[in-house]
């Protein structure tokens, strides 16, 4: 036996241990070209003004979906699916992803990621396991707080970003445009400094009310990603 083999691996890192908010058998959109399962991971630490999935962010939220029928609904999709992408709330809270990470991956599945960055120790450990990670970076570091309500996540968000340029890891940085907190220089700013960090252009996200809680689709009061930048600037970047 290998020292591997005998490795007694703690709970809280095993997939069964992971606690999962909702799972769709099926998306085209979450990981760009791809048909992916997708397992959305409970709880978050911050709460973003924009937040589409609040129900996600309570970490002692009861689980929807045990990993054991995630599990068994991808046995039964092998042949019809590219990848799973881990998304959330915030998949990098659990140490359990990274056992789920590697089932999925035996089960020959490509491994999608989507985070925050909110736990760039975590997100380092789990990287070498996946293929793709869609980052989100809110806000140019100083200002985070205004988007996430948390003082810590500017630097833990940017760290992440350097930790996956680092990595070899395909990626996208998507940065969500807030109308209730961006200005159009600070948007230029961050845009510009992804780019110098990562040689990146992020792609541009709208921010939308549904599933937003209703004080924040009251402040949106119908403003969108124009009401904050023009349609002339930043040409070359993706908007979605
Ligand atoms: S990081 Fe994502 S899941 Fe967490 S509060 Fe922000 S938008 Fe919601």
């Amino acid at each position: 036996m290998t020292a591997a083999s005998t490795a007694i691996v703690p709970y809280v890192e095993r997939a069964d241990a992971l606690s999962i908010g909702g799972f769709t058998p099926y998306s085209g959109v979450d990981w760009p070209g791809k048909l992916v399962a997708t397992v959305f991971a409970q709880g978050c630490p911050w709460q973003c003004t924009y937040c589409h999935n609040p129900a996600l962010q309570d970490s002692r939220t009861t689980p929807a979906v045990a990993w054991a029928d995630v599990r068994d609904r991808l046995r039964a999709r092998r042949d019809l699916l590219d990848g799973v992408v881990f998304s959330g709330g915030e998949p990098t809270r659990q140490p359990a992803l990274i056992g789920a990470a590697r089932e999925v991956r035996e089960l020959g599945f490509g491994v999608g990621l989507h985070t925050a960055g909110a736990y760039p120790g975590r997100l380092a450990a789990v990287l070498p396991l996946v293929d793709w990670v869609g980052i989100d970076i809110k806000a140019t570091p100083e200002t985070y707080a205004a988007v996430t309500g948390s003082e810590v996540a500017g630097d833990r968000a940017w760290l992440s970003l350097e930790l996956v340029r680092d990595s070899g890891v395909d990626y996208e940085v998507r940065l969500t445009v807030d109308p209730t907190v961006h200005t159009r220089e600070g948007i230029h700013d961050a845009v510009a400094r992804i780019i110098r960090l990562s040689g990146r252009a992020p792609v541009l996200q709208e921010a939308r009310p549904q599933g937003t809680n209703a004080d924040y689709a009251a402040k949106l009061a119908g403003r969108g990603m124009y009401d904050v930048i023009g349609v002339d600037d930043l040409p070359d970047l993706t908007r979605r």
